[in-house]
């Protein structure tokens, strides 16, 4: 009985986040609409997670869903590459965006890594990295595993954020959800068809997963 009463409030919590965050969303649709996708433009960074050098010739930036197995792929094969050998070494900087292309559990988990990132920015990639570890097996990624209790823990276990903050920034009293919408905002006018799209001082990637077109981008970039 009990289970079930905590499982109706947490689906009226779930469904009144969802109705802000599509008031929220559909703000900017008009703006999306009549600007033409800009592809040869690069997508501002400016607030969001960036690792190396901010100052760096050349910009990477992932446009990622925390629910999309292919994202979790990318970040456990190209992106420890890419960090070794471009990152590191101050050629390029790092700067990841969400997409919401999975619904609710999309938009908790984006909410959740905002607010780590306003308010531990240092523990962001520990918290990003533990959250796709979080991700279950391919097979099993359309089942409900991004919850509360589950950011909550992950949180606990990788950062020091104030955990009530925390956890009224994944409701509807949430104080990141300008950057969620800002980044959804990217996301339509930058045109991202698929998760994980890869822009490269403002070319997306046709295919994220080839390694040798994203060292071809960097070395064009590169001075
Ligand atoms: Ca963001």
């Amino acid at each position: 009985m009990k289970q079930n009463q905590a499982l109706v409030v947490g689906t009226l919590i779930a469904v009144a986040l969802i109705a802000v965050v599509v008031v929220l969303l559909n703000r900017p649709a008009e703006q999306a609409e009549t600007a033409a996708p800009a592809t040869s433009e690069h997508v501002p960074t400016d607030g969001q997670p960036t690792l190396g050098e901010a100052d760096a010739p050349v910009s990477v930036v992932e446009f990622g869903d925390y629910k999309c197995p292919s994202c979790k792929q990318w970040g456990e094969t190209i992106y420890p590459q890419l960090k070794a050998d471009y990152i590191d070494t101050g050629d390029a900087s790092f700067s990841y965006i969400n997409v919401l292309f999975h619904g609710q559990e999309s938009i908790l988990a984006s909410l959740a890594s905002e607010s780590v990132y306003k308010q531990d920015p240092d523990a962001f990639w520990d918290f990003h990295k533990a959250l796709y570890g979080a991700q279950p097996a391919s097979q099993q990624h359309d089942e409900a595993w991004v919850t509360v209790e589950r950011l909550k823990q992950i949180a606990g276990e990788t950062t020091s954020v104030d955990m009530a903050k925390f956890e009224d920034d994944l409701s509807e009293n949430s104080s990141v959800l300008e950057q969620v919408s800002l980044d959804d905002g990217f996301v339509k006018e930058y045109g991202v068809q698929f998760t994980p799209s890869i822009m490269i001082n403002g070319v997306m990637l046709e295919d994220p997963f080839d390694y040798e077109a994203i060292e071809r981008l960097i070395e064009q970039g590169a001075p």
